[in-house]
């Protein structure tokens, strides 16, 4: 990084290769071979973290003021940053360490948890629909469509045919959102057993806690097994060439909030955006400010 023939636009040297091709989802990866420890493709260390972040973070906030100002000038473009993740995986991290750095002007954030009266009464994608990023903003999904898919059909929460027809509704609603100019980036957070309860013993030992941490969280870890089952079905049926999966181990946060903000970095420099060019005469506007 420190090499001088190296634009700011350039990967970090710690990375040896842009994220996505280490933690996309290849057909045949198996949810029960995750390693959450492990850091793919950053050969930096732990040390490295806070400083790098700092710079990825001001990269990143860059490229979403980009994006934001070409939507006022027409360009209707959006991404959606799609996380989820069992418990204390560190979604939530994420939306505040790594889209934290971003303006909240161009940002769209929203959590889902279980579905109000009103949410039940319509389709599962009534309100997603609802919280898509507008053009020029970043969306966050805390959770999402795929809960329908994961504690819907952990806990059968509706029957097995409804939640069956599900992967290819969502692959359907995607492929919609994409074509419309939605870039989308899915991210599965992958914590391991013992490191979330590490994580929830902590929420119980400190007050400042207290607000994270629901009795109901032992129960879905009690049901991890069938988690990854679902987690597995997921990935399998919804990784798609035009919205794919990443997994992203999550035991160490320092790594995982350094994939994903490099992966939002990589997503936004697709867009291959640019300042929007004045609509007025610049030299023209100057000659009248110094008159005025
Ligand atoms: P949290 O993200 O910690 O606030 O927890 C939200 C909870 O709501 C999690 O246990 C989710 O699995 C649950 N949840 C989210 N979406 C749904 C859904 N569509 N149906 C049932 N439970 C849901
Ligand atoms: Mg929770």
């Amino acid at each position: 990084m420190s090499t001088s023939d190296k634009s700011d636009d350039d990967l970090p040297a710690q990375w040896s290769h842009e994220p996505h091709h280490h933690l996309e989802f290849r057909s045949g990866d198996k949810v029960v071979d995750i390693d959450p420890d492990a850091t793919p493709g950053f050969t930096g260390s732990k040390r490295d973290a806070p400083e790098l972040q700092a710079e990825r973070n001001t990269r990143f906030a860059g490229l979403q003021e980009m994006l934001y100002a070409g939507s006022r000038a027409g360009d209707t473009r959006s991404l959606l940053l799609v996380l989820q993740g069992m418990d204390t995986a560190g979604k939530g991290g994420i939306v505040k360490h790594v889209v934290g750095a971003g303006n909240p002007q161009g940002i769209r954030y929203a959590s889902f948890g279980k579905p109000t009266e009103e949410e039940l009464a319509h389709h599962y994608l009534w309100r997603i629909r609802k919280a898509l990023p507008p053009a020029g903003h970043i969306g966050v999904f805390d959770r999402s469509h795929y809960e329908d898919v994961l504690i819907v059909r952990v806990h059968n929460l509706v029957p097995p045919d409804v939640w069956e027809a599900r992967y290819d509704e969502i692959n359907a609603f995607e492929k919609e959102l994409v074509d419309s100019g939605t870039k989308i980036v899915k991210v599965a957070m992958f914590v391991s057993l013992d490191e979330q309860k590490r994580r929830l013993a902590e929420r119980l030992d400190r007050p400042d806690k207290f607000w994270k941490y629901n009795p109901g969280d032992i129960d879905e870890r009690l049901l991890w097994p069938q988690y990854q089952e679902a987690y597995q079905a997921m990935l399998d049926r919804t990784s798609t060439d035009y919205a794919p999966w990443h997994i992203v181990p999550c035991n160490r946060k320092w790594y995982s909030r350094l994939a994903i903000l490099e992966l939002l970095i990589e997503a936004l420099k697709e867009f291959d955006l640019s300042w929007p060019p004045a609509d007025f005469d610049v030299e023209a506007e100057k000659r009248r400010l110094a008159s005025a």
